[in-house]
C-alpha cells in the first residue's frame, strides 16, 4: 500500500525503533526523565528559546500555548483555515474562553496589514486581541511557506502593540529545508512555537513547545491540568532526538516528490487546478465529471490511498514511507484513469 494520506502514518523505522529501545528513562512528572528533558533542550536550543515542554500531540502544544497567552473574553487573530480553529475542536472556546477574528489568508498565509486591521481597540463592546496565530507550513494552503520578511514584518507590528505571537510549526522543518530559513532565527520572531514530530519526522507520537522559562513553567501547569504530565516518556522523547538527527534534510526527497506528482497532475486533463507545491503536501481541485470518491477508488485498485479533502479536492501527502517506486506507482495510477487514459 502507498500510503499517502497523511504524514502522520508513518511507522519507526528499525534504526529509530533501536534509539527508543536504548533511551535512559525516568518519571518525567518528577522531572527525572533524561531523555525527555534532552529532546526539550535539543529544541529549545534550535529554535532559539530558553526551553521546551514534549507533550503527545500538536493539537496540544498549541491549545496550552493558546490557553497560557490568552484569557476568557479575549480574541485570537488567526487564519480562517489554521489548524488551530478548522481541526482542533473548538479548543480554543472549550480550553481558553476565547473567541477568534478569522482573516482569509493568501493559501493561508496573512500580512501584516491584515492582522493590523484585526486588532482590537479599546471598547467596551470588544474582547481584547490576546495572541496572533500563524501556521507554517500551511496545511490548508498546500503547504505553503511564508517568506521572512512577511514573518519579521508581523512580528514587529505584534511587539509593538505588545501581543504575543505564536507559531502552529507542525511541518516548520518542510518550511525550513524549503526555504533555507534558520530555525535559530525564529526565536526572535515569535513567543511560542509547536513543533511537530510525529509529520515529516516520522516519529510515532509526539510535538514539542517552545518558549521562555516562564512561559513553559506555566504551560506545564496546563498540561498536567489536561492530563498530560506523563512518565517514561522518555522512550518517545528518544524517536524525537533520533528524528532531528536524522530525519531532517530528507525532507527535501519528500519535496522533490510532492512536485514530482504536482507536475503529473498539472498534465492530467481531469485536473483544474493543483496549488503550488512547495513542501510536501499536493492539493488539487478535480474537473466535474470525476468526483473524489471515483477517482480515489481508481488510485485504489494501484494500491494508492489518499485523502478527499472537500468537494472534487484531493490531497496527496509524501512522507517517509513514500519512496521513489512508491511515487512512479502514484504516476502510472494518475495518467491511467478510465475515462481520461
Ligand atoms: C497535524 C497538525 C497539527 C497537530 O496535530 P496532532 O494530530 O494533534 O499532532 C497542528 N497543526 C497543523 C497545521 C497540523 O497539520
Amino acid at each position: 500500500m502507498i500510503d499517502l494520506r497523511s504524514d502522520t502514518i508513518t511507522r519507526p523505522t528499525p534504526a529509530m525503533l533501536e534509539a527508543m529501545f536504548r533511551a535512559q528513562v525516568g518519571d518525567d512528572v518528577y522531572e527525572e526523565d533524561p531523555t525527555v528533558r534532552e529532546l526539550e533542550n535539543e529544541c529549545a536550543r534550535r529554535f532559539g528559546m530558553e526551553a521546551g515542554l514534549f507533550c503527545p500531540s500538536g493539537t496540544m502544544t498549541n491549545q496550552i500555548a493558546i490557553k497560557a497567552h490568552t484569557q476568557p473574553m479575549s480574541e485570537v487573530v488567526c487564519e480562517q483555515t489554521s489548524h488551530i480553529y478548522l481541526w482542533e475542536v473548538g479548543g480554543i472556546a472549550f480550553h481558553s474562553g476565547a473567541s477568534v477574528a478569522l482573516l482569509p489568508g493568501e493559501r493561508g498565509r496573512l500580512t501584516a496589514a491584515q492582522v493590523a486591521a484585526a486588532i482590537r481597540s479599546e471598547n467596551v463592546h470588544y474582547p481584547n486581541t490576546s495572541l496572533i496565530s500563524l501556521e507554517n507550513t500551511h496545511n490548508r494552503g498546500g503547504g505553503s511557506c511564508y517568506s521572512w520578511q512577511a514573518l519579521e514584518e508581523i512580528a514587529e507590528l505584534a511587539k509593538s502593540k505588545g501581543i504575543p505571537l505564536h507559531l502552529d510549526g507542525a511541518r516548520i522543518f518542510n518550511a525550513l529545508v524549503a526555504t533555507g530559513q534558520r530555525s535559530e532565527d525564529y526565536g526572535q520572531l515569535f513567543d511560542s512555537i509547536s513543533i511537530c514530530l510525529s509529520k515529516g519526522l516520522g516519529t510515532p507520537v509526539g510535538s514539542v513547545l517552545v518558549g521562555t522559562q516562564e512561559f513553559v513553567r506555566k504551560c506545564k501547569r496546563i498540561r498536567k491540568a489536561m492530563g498530560g504530565g506523563w512518565r517514561q516518556a522518555g522512550y518517545l522523547a528518544a524517536a524525537g532526538l533520533y528524528a532531528l538527527e536524522n530525519h531532517v534534510e530528507r525532507l527535501a526527497d519528500d519535496h522533490r516528490r510532492a512536485r514530482q506528482l504536482a507536475e503529473a497532475l498539472e498534465q492530467a486533463p481531469y485536473v483544474e487546478y493543483v496549488l503550488p507545491a512547495e513542501t510536501n503536501l499536493v492539493i488539487f481541485r478535480l474537473r466535474e465529471g470525476l468526483t473524489e470518491d471515483q477517482f480515489l477508488a481508481h488510485l485504489g485498485e494501484f494500491g494508492v490511498k489518499a485523502s478527499a479533502f472537500g468537494p472534487q479536492m484531493v490531497r496527496f501527502v509524501t512522507h517517509l514511507d513514500v519512496d521513489d517506486a512508491g511515487i512512479e506507482r502514484v504516476l502510472e495510477a494518475i495518467r491511467s484513469v478510465p475515462q481520461y487514459a
